[in-house]
Formats: structure tokens, sequence, C-alpha cells
């Protein structure tokens, strides 16, 4: 069982929080395309000819590919990808960009899972963030998806904006609730070197969210998400029962997977492979038919500490057999020495052979995690 992800590296605006690689040239959308199945066919043995389970067509923005650009890229995928056996197909759509037209289009294609980057329901937000969407925009855009037939639809929220406050956040909240979508991903403002928002932050004309306030907005953001039926499967992610994203839940189980297109990378439980985040760079390598990735052999700390990041992150938490069977007794030995004062004051427990953190050690999880890893 495998995965496969591939990156679309254009949008038509940049938000100002954003640090993932796009660009808002679309003249090279064409000649991309044709990289993306160029590296396609270079690359797909080295998945071993597991079969893909999970596709992830993530960004950027991929709604700003033309449906022409779509069809042309699945049809190409059918080749390696037998429809039945994949269970999830998703698409990062931005709310504008899905008119009746273009879903229509996405439901020709085999994509069953719909990912919307919403991050606000008022437009004060989405006008602060440059997201080119209103709130009003996005709730449609949800209507016509779900009219067209999609039942499982993901939406990401960020909280903690500047000014923002506890209220504005449950309203936000109860608008998703309000809207029956099966999946919501929630994460704090980040404020990413290199961004716009970093630089209005060094200038002084916006404010942090103090952690206090960032703290409570998670807080309530569990709290009623579970007494919605929500399940909380893994920090910043929540589900209706069976909704969990398979694909996402691949990275934490250790699953292979390949990753196509600019910035884009790929897993094979030994190596980290990474594509150079530059567009026309990896346009220009893929024609001459050259892989153009960095590879990198993780040591049995980084796979280690992989682990611990990735599955300590998911609310079943570390199957400590799993452990025993892939690590040498030593970086067991480690874990459990650093996570016995964490169970003592009941930020983490071990049950029924998982380790994992608990409610309480949620608001820590980071401290916890990092607690764990092995320095070398
Ligand atoms: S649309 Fe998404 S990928 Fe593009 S700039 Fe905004 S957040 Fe970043």
């Amino acid at each position: 069982m495998a995965g496969l992800y591939i990156h679309i590296p254009f949008c038509r605006t940049r938000c100002i929080y954003c640090d993932f690689h796009s660009g808002t040239d679309m003249s090279v959308q064409d000649q991309y395309i044709d990289a993306l199945c160029t590296e396609l066919d270079m690359r797909i043995a080295e998945l071993q000819g597991a079969p893909i389970y999970t596709l992830y067509i993530g960004g950027g923005t991929p709604s700003q590919l033309s449906a022409a650009s779509l069809q042309r890229l699945f049809t190409h995928l059918s080749k390696y990808i037998d429809w039945q056996q994949c269970h999830e197909v998703t698409i990062e759509c931005n709310p504008d960009d899905l008119s009746e037209q273009y879903i229509a289009t996405l439901r020709t294609l085999p994509i069953n899972r719909i990912s919307m980057g919403i991050q606000s329901f008022d437009d004060n937000d989405l006008r602060f963030l440059c997201r080119r969407h209103s709130a009003q925009g996005a709730i449609d855009a949800i209507a016509r998806c779900q009219s067209a037939g999609y039942d499982n639809i993901s939406i990401d929220l960020i909280y903690g904006l500047p000014g923002q406050s506890l209220d504005a956040w449950r309203q936000n909240i109860d608008t998703a609730l309000s809207l029956g979508i099966q999946h919501i991903s929630a994460y704090a403002l980040i404020y990413e070197e290199g961004t716009a928002l970093m630089r209005l932050k060094e200038q002084g004309k916006v404010t942090e969210c103090d952690e206090e306030l960032s703290l409570a907005m998670y807080r309530e953001l569990i709290e009623r998400l579970e007494r919605s039926g929500y399940r909380q499967y893994e920090i910043s992610n929540f589900a209706l029962p069976s909704r969990e994203a398979a694909h996402n839940s691949s990275y934490w189980n250790d699953t292979p997977y390949l990753g196509l297109g600019a910035a884009a990378h790929s897993y094979d439980g030994a190596t980290r492979r990474y594509n150079p985040a530059d567009t026309r760079a990896y346009i220009h390598a893929i024609e001459q038919h050259k892989c153009c990735y960095e590879e990198e052999q993780l040591s049995e700390t980084d796979r280690y500490n992989d682990m611990l990041l990735t599955r300590l992150r998911t609310r079943q938490g570390i199957d400590e057999r799993t452990l025993s069977d892939k690590f040498a007794p030593r970086y067991i030995d480690y874990m459990q020495q650093m996570a016995a004062p964490h169970i003592a004051c009941g930020n983490m427990e071990r049950t029924d052979g998982y380790l994992r953190i608990t409610r309480q050690g949620l608001f820590i999880s980071d401290s916890i995690i990092s607690d764990l890893f092995v320095v070398e």
C-alpha cells in the first residue's frame, strides 16, 4: 500500500501567512502537467509495485488548474492507478474556484474528497489574510459541492488571528458545524519566516495572539467539535466517524509515499527525497529526463524522531510493540525514561500497549514530543 502526492504550485494570489511553494505565474501550467506525467513515468518504480491507496493533490491551489489540465493529468494517472483500489482521492480547492461547472468537471474524475482552504468565516479576517473568497462565497461553495454529490468535504480553519476574540472564534466553529461537512482541520496562525505576515509583525503592525487566548481557542475547538460528534484523531484534525483523512493518516503510519512536482517530498521507509522548491528548475530538469530530488538517508535516530513526531500527534499514540520491532532497545529505554514524568503528571498515558498524549497534555504537545526526541 502506498500514497501518491502531487504538488500544484500555482495560486491566483498569495496569502500573507503562507510559506508553501507556489507562485502566481500560470504561463507554465501546460509544461508543468507534462512534467508531472513524465516524472510519474520515471519514478513510479520507487513504489515497488505497491498499489496506490490514496492520492492527494495539494498545493498551491490545484483548483487553479484548468479542466483540460486536470483531465490530462488524470488520464495519465489512470495508467498506474486502479481507481477501484484507490480508496481516497483528494483535491485542495479554493472556494472561489468551485463554480458549478468546475465541480461538474471534478465529478467526471475519480476525485471523492474535497479539501477547502476556508480559514475563517469572517470577511475581515479573510481580507486581512489576503484570501480571495468571502465567507458567504465559502458557504455557497460547500453547498454546491454537496449538491453535486460530494459527501466527503474537509475545511481548514485558522485561529489565533491578531485581534480575534474567543467569541469570534466560537462563531467560526459554529458556522463550520452548521454546514454538514465531514472533516475539519484547524491550526493556530503561525508567523513563518519570509512571509508578509512576519514582516508586518516585525514592523509592529500586527500583534501575535496571546498564548493563553490561543490555548482557550484550541480548548473551545476540541470541546465544540467533540460535542458535535467529530473525533479528534490528530492534534489539528477532527472527523466524523470513518471520515479521517486516509492520506494524511498514512504519513503518520509510516506508509511509503511518492511525491511528484516542485517542492514535493517522498518517503520509502529508509530515505526521504525532496524535489526543488523551484517550479521552472523542476520543469527544466524533468524535460531533460533527470530526477532532480535531493536524497537524505535516514539514520535510526532520524526514523525514531520522525516516528515520535508523527505518531504522538495522533490520539491513538505510539504502538510500543511496533517501536520495539523497529528500533534498538536503547531508544525504547530512553523513551520510557523521558515519558515517565509526563505520565506521572497526567500529560501522557500508557494503555493497551500504546503510549499517547492525554487531552490535558495536548496543550503542551510540542514540548512533550521534543522531550522524547533523541538528540545526537
Ligand atoms: S491559496 Fe493556499 S497555497 Fe496559495 S498562497 Fe494562499 S495559503 Fe498559500
